[in-house]
């Protein structure tokens, strides 16, 4: 979900929170230039965040079992009424020997019947929003069963939690429109919005006036005029999606229809808007769209939903929202289609498992817009002064943590914070990016996209920090203590001297958190220096303790030292200094490093005050070579045998790795 308005970039934090009167007194304003009351509105509708138990946001219990498997829903709708009718047909698989099933369903809808096998079935309907179904005879465990449910109603149109609603498009028309995220999809339709449950099958159709275009998720598979004044639009999707992220959008549509070819995919490009929207402008962006595909196909693997669809159906709420394969969007702005995009990969393929995990659906969606800015809309000094922005956005404040605490899931601000879960969110992955390197990254994100465990299933920040340590071979469970579970940012304090004689650098570097929830933040940080004669070199400080000294070797005289020079890391109000006292004694002997490691030609020992013998050994025990080092002299490992060894120095022995 996204809540900037794509020719405002100031994140426009407006979720579902519109009732219809707020759409219409704020939609010169959307269409406008400030974002200040969608903001207040936001505010006001903290205070309606509904009481329920902690447990219930996540997951129903009184629906642990059964497995949803498919659902056919037949719908009769009508813009121009807020008004849902309508009989699905559920097919599930019982887990435990059940005498009966629980949906999720509004308690403002009213079920008229509940058909099995032909005959009708007492239910109850609860305060609890759930409709309790009992069945003649205790179903067994694994035996596949179905039954359908047919309703009516007024879709509450007005609380938080709103997800569904009749109104007008800017000039006038007709339009339906639902967006369910997070917990609406039982205010318009009976189902299992538990977060651990995909649908695996659906067939959507719906009537309507003959006049109107109905946009959903999956492939269209037939529009039908009746004969009645009315039209039945089928559409199916084969993928398993969440129940938050089925939509429908009905209006007058414009269809602005193509196909996107990408270097491993092709499939349809629906696009279905608003009639004043189907301009050249509009064209334009969604031609773009199929280069923003290109992009994220390099970098997260194919489009998800390559078999069915890409495209979006116009509505009124701000922002947009990545309904699976047919994202509902307020405006057609590049920033917003990408925001959006991404999230075919990150939300809907791979959907938090949790709404306290929602950052792996938001930081991924707007890590996608870094890559996307980056790669196509940005310069690279545009795109610095974009990270700086994000940056100053999060450091805004010392606190707050990535992840959502339970008692954040109540507050739907608090779970789509979008300084904490878009723009931190974002960055972490950032710096993930930064540690791994690109092309580990990326490797790994394309391994986590297609592994089998989390394809199309749902994924919780733990499994994707162990399939990230599982996958790298470098543990990452500090990383999330501190920069998801934990709160702030760090703030360092880099002190450098150099050596006129020997070159050599000396670095001493400080850091304070901004929050107590963080001790340390073990991080390597990016250096560069500059020289007089115009040389530049860049390196990596492992740091890992407070006021750590560092060595490094530089061949020319150094001007000027510039930390965090591409913004790898979320830091605020760090500081270089030249000093030029740091005492070469306080370099221990313990700064003694050798490098590189692996290698292929030569070693250096670097920190040695003097000449020092040295031994390398093969792993199980030979001597193999020995000579001595002087200070930054390499030693030369050219003819050894590709394999680990041992270099013993000073009573040092350090493992090294011949490539
Ligand atoms: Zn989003």
């Amino acid at each position: 979900m996204s809540f900037f308005c794509s020719f405002d970039s100031n994140f426009l934090i407006m979720k579902q929170i519109y009732n219809l009167l707020i759409v219409f007194l704020t939609i010169g304003n959307f269409f406008g230039q400030n974002s200040n009351i969608d903001r207040k509105a936001l505010i006001e509708s903290e205070k309606k965040a509904a009481s329920r138990s902690i447990l219930d946001f996540n997951v129903n219990p009184n629906t642990l079992n059964y497995d949803l498997q498919y659902v056919r829903m037949e719908f009769d709708l009508d813009p121009t009424q807020q008004f849902v009718s309508g009989t699905m047909t559920s097919h599930f698989k019982m887990l435990s020997n059940s005498s009966n099933i629980y949906f999720d369903l509004a308690k403002n809808l009213t079920v008229s019947d509940v058909k099995y096998h032909g005959q009708n079935l007492s239910f109850l309907q609860l305060d609890t929003d759930e409709v309790k179904i009992n069945f003649p005879a205790a179903i067994l465990a694994q035996s596949t069963d179905s039954l359908s449910i047919t309703y009516s109603g007024v879709p509450d149109s007005s609380g938080a939690f709103a997800s569904f609603e009749a109104g007008f498009t800017p000039a006038g028309d007709p339009v339906l429109a639902t967006l369910s995220e997070p917990y609406g999809a039982k205010g318009w339709w009976p189902t299992k919005q538990s977060m651990n449950d995909k649908i695996e099958k659906m067939d959507i159709k719906v009537t309507t006036p003959a006049q109107y275009t109905v946009g959903s998720n999956g492939k269209l598979m037939s529009e039908t005029i009746l004969g009645n004044g009315k039209k039945l639009t089928y559409w199916q999707t084969n993928y398993p999606i969440p129940a938050y992220l089925f939509a429908l959008g009905i209006s007058n549509y414009t269809k602005m229809n193509s196909t996107i070819t990408t270097t491993g995919s092709s499939f349809p490009f629906l696009n279905y808007v608003y009639p004043a929207t189907a301009t050249p402008d509009t064209q334009a962006s969604l031609d773009w769209t199929a280069s923003c595909m290109q992009n994220f196909e390099d970098k997260f693997g194919l489009y998800p939903y390559r078999n069915e669809k890409y495209g979006h159906m116009q509505f009124n709420w701000g922002g947009g929202m990545e309904h699976a394969t047919m994202t509902s969007m307020v405006s057609f702005g590049e920033r917003l289609i990408c925001h959006e995009l991404a999230h075919q990969w990150f939300g809907d393929k791979l959907t938090c498992g949790a709404w306290n995990d929602i950052w792996l659906n938001e930081g991924f969606a707007t890590f996608g817009e870094h890559v996307t800015y980056e790669k196509l809309l940005m310069s690279p000094a545009q795109f610095q002064s974009y990270l700086a922005g994000q940056i100053s956005d999060i450091t805004s404040d010392p606190g707050g943590s990535v992840y959502v605490p339970d008692s954040g899931l109540s507050n739907i601000n608090r779970v789509f914070d979008g300084r904490l879960t878009y723009a931190k969110g974002g960055y972490v992955l950032r710096m993930i990016k930064w540690i791994l390197g690109d092309d580990q990254f990326y490797s790994a994100i394309k391994a986590y996209q297609d592994n089998p465990a989390f394809a199309y299933n749902y994924v919780k920040t733990p499994d994707f920090r162990n399939f990230l340590s599982n996958y790298t071979g470098r543990d990452f469970t500090d990383f999330f203590n501190d920069w998801i579970y934990g709160e702030g940012y760090p703030s360092y304090q880099i002190r450098w001297t150099q050596n006129s004689t020997t070159k050599k650098m000396t670095l001493r570097v400080g850091q304070t958190q901004s929050s107590s929830t963080v001790s340390f933040f073990e991080m390597p940080l990016p250096i560069r220096v500059s020289g007089s004669g115009g040389q530049t070199a860049y390196f990596v400080l492992n740091h890992n303790s407070n006021n750590q000294y560092f060595t490094q070797d530089v061949g020319f005289d150094v001007t000027s030292v510039t930390f965090n020079y591409e913004r790898q890391l979320l830091t605020k109000g760090s500081t270089v200094v030249r000093d030029n006292n740091l005492a070469v004694s306080d370099i221990s002997k313990d700064k003694i490093n050798v490098y590189p490691n692996p290698a292929k030609s030569f070693i250096k020992i670097s920190g040695l005050e003097k000449t020092a013998d040295y031994e390398i050994f093969s792993i199980d025990g030979k001597l193999i070579k020995k000579g001595n080092s002087n200070p930054d002299s390499e030693i030369n490992i050219s003819t050894l045998v590709k394999g680990t060894y041992i270099l013993k120095f000073n009573d040092q022995s350090v493992k090294i790795i011949k490539e």
